[in-house]
């Protein structure tokens, strides 16, 4: 099978390279777009099928480690720029307007979209199993998620990427994107298919963590400190996502033992032995996030070394990090690794913690003012 027609009333084509190559399939399918998901050039094809094709090429090759889900909202637009020649975001706004409105004219209103579809597109790559199958399925989950149960709350994102596969499959049986291109279209899912622009995936908080938690493996397995850190409390406070997700900056923080400076709240506290349960009281170690604190430490760039407390006055060490990560006493193993030691820190219950880490701080600082405690001048709350 040279060229695949997907399942629905779109003229959607997936194939591989000799899909593209035959002027009779384009002429005959009345092809308008070609994506090529893969390095490729038109050029080479003198003939008057490909005069006046719409043309994309990405560069990305069929590896579990390759980010093509950053090339998702580009890919995506274009498909549905050649199907339907009209503005793709607006088209999503209005969708998702009526979506809201009419849950269960759904199905119509996708029949009389479909209706006006007026070109073809034709996605290809090597093989038409992976890459650029991969393109395809993120683009019906994008286009018509109710199809593979989204947006009922009915399946996750693995079912859903499940489905869609299966889709394809009905037309194209060898479709199967590799493993890593499945991750990554889950994670499409679950960030709700963006593709309000060409570069929506990367503006999502979710992809920048991928992203980063990729550096960070690939650099430990060959020995390195990453080549760019997050400090997770100053992301969380560029999204103010920790707020969202559990409603508050925690019950607890840990202070610095000799000079009671703020270390981490327990947001930010990274959960070990059993996730979800505290750190074990018997666990010599709390591990904590990359925060802002250890910038100066961290972007030395070594791999491994020891943490001091911030604090100007005190500078006490307080645990130690490891991009390759270790092994807690307890047996669990934490990649990466930023631990404080137990004895060196003081666990501090935070009673009416305030939205996020920085306002119980301040809380605790304007309890210690009505208390009559004052701080000495321009100190501020968090290097009490
Ligand atoms: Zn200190
Ligand atoms: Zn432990």
């Amino acid at each position: 099978m040279v060229l695949s027609r997907i399942n629905g009333s779109e003229e959607l084509f997936v194939g591989g390279i000799f899909g593209v190559t035959r002027p009779r399939l384009i002429t005959e399918h009345k092809i308008t777009h070609v994506l090529s998901v893969i390095k490729y050039s038109l050029d080479s094809l003198q003939n008057e099928a490909y005069r006046s094709l719409q043309h994309m090429s990405i560069d990305i090759d069929d590896m579990d480690d390759q980010d093509i889900l950053v090339h998702l909202p580009k890919m995506v637009r274009f498909i549905q720029r050649g199907l339907y020649g009209h503005d793709y975001t607006e088209e999503k706004q209005q969708q998702q307007q009526e979506q809201q409105e009419q849950q269960q004219q759904q199905q119509q209103q996708e029949e009389e979209e479909e209706g006006a579809a007026k070109g073809a597109v034709l996605v290809h790559c090597a093989m038409g199993k992976s890459r650029s199958v991969t393109a395809i399925v993120a683009y019906l989950l994008w286009k018509h998620p109710h199809r593979f149960g989204l947006g009922k709350g009915a399946v996750d994102a693995k079912e859903a990427v499940a489905k869609a596969v299966q889709w394809v499959r009905g037309t194209r049986p060898i479709a199967e994107p590799n493993e890593g291109f499945m991750e990554q279209l889950e994670l499409w899912v679950e960030m709700g298919c963006p593709a309000g622009s060409d570069d929506a995936v990367e503006k999502e908080a979710k992809y920048q963590r991928w992203l980063y938690k990729k550096e960070v493996e690939t650099a430990a397995a060959v020995g390195r400190a990453p080549d760019w850190i997050r400090f997770e409390d100053e992301e969380a406070e560029k999204e103010q996502q920790k707020q969202d997700e559990e409603g508050g900056g925690g019950a607890f923080e840990l202070r610095c033992k000799k000079c009671r400076r703020r270390l981490a709240t327990e947001p930010f506290v990274v959960p070990h032995q059993g996730r979800g349960n505290k750190a074990k009281e018997d666990c010599p170690h709390y591990f904590v996030e990359a925060l802002s604190w250890m910038r100066d430490t961290l972007e030395l760039g070594e791999l491994e070394g020891r943490l001091n407390c911030p604090h100007p006055k005190c500078g006490s060490s307080v645990g130690r990090y490891s991009w390759r990560g270790f092994k807690c006493s307890c047996g669990d193993w934490v990649a990466p690794a930023f631990s404080l030691q137990q004895s060196k820190v003081d666990k501090v219950a935070v009673m009416g913690a305030g939205k996020n880490g920085t306002a119980g701080a301040n809380e605790i600082a304007s309890r210690m003012a009505a208390l009559g405690i004052r701080m000495p001048p321009g100190q501020r709350a968090e290097n009490l």
